[in-house]
């Protein structure tokens, strides 16, 4: 069994996810970020291994074939992939790992058997204002946020087989019940961070 727990964040785009996540691990010892591997071009501000690794699709076509992710779906028009092996060190060194993946990736893990792992959607308030903040953000063209939209409709209707729904209306609030489910996570004690036993109650 893994001594570490492995969290995977779905949310369509839009739904506060990134900023979410930056809180939750800025803070929580313990907790690790899953490194996606992908063939979109870097955003403004992205950096190469932190927030992804940028590879062009032959690469991406190479590690697949090499069975080098434990998931991967094409979302947007691109290629995205979860390192099976960083996954792996970090569950079996005791860390739990936040994976920040889409919907048909969730699935895929969902349904392979010997992967344990808690399933988290994020979901924003109303279709409005995902549609509003998309607008906001002004990182994408009208025919992109368009297919985000198309897409979120699609990914809210797998929101009912997750383990765990959040609604982001307010951040803050959207944050605290992050924390209290990664709290409550770790707490049940087969998935006690450092494998500890019970404590010692028959001396
Ligand atoms: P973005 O391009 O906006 O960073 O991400 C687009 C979508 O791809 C998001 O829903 C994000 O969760 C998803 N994504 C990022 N990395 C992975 C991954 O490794 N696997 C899968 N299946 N989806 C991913």
């Amino acid at each position: 069994m893994n001594k570490g727990c492995l969290l995977v964040v779905s949310a369509p785009s839009g739904a506060g996810k990134t900023t979410l996540l930056k809180r939750i691990l800025a803070d929580t010892p313990g907790i690790g970020f899953s490194v996606s591997h992908t063939t979109r071009a870097p955003r403004a501000g992205e950096e190469n291994g932190v927030d992804y690794h940028f590879i062009d699709r032959q690469e991406f076509t190479r590690r697949r074939e090499a069975d080098d992710f434990l998931e991967w779906a094409e979302v947007h028009g691109n290629f995205y992939g979860t390192s099976r092996e960083a996954v792996q060190q970090a569950l079996i060194r005791g860390e739990d790992i936040l994976l920040d993946i889409d919907v048909q990736g969730a699935r895929q893990l969902k349904e392979q058997t010997g992967v344990e792992a808690v399933f988290l959607f994020i979901a924003p308030p109303s279709a409005r204002v995902l549609a509003q903040r998309l607008h906001g953000r002004g990182t994408d063209s009208r025919e992109v946020i368009e297919l985000r939209l198309e897409n979120a409709r699609r990914e809210m209707q797998e929101a009912d087989w997750y383990d765990y729904l959040v609604v982001n209306d307010e951040l803050s609030e959207a944050e605290g019940l992050l924390r209290a489910i990664i709290t409550a996570e770790r707490c049940r004690r087969r998935r006690r961070p450092d494998g500890t036993p019970l404590p010692p109650f028959d001396s």
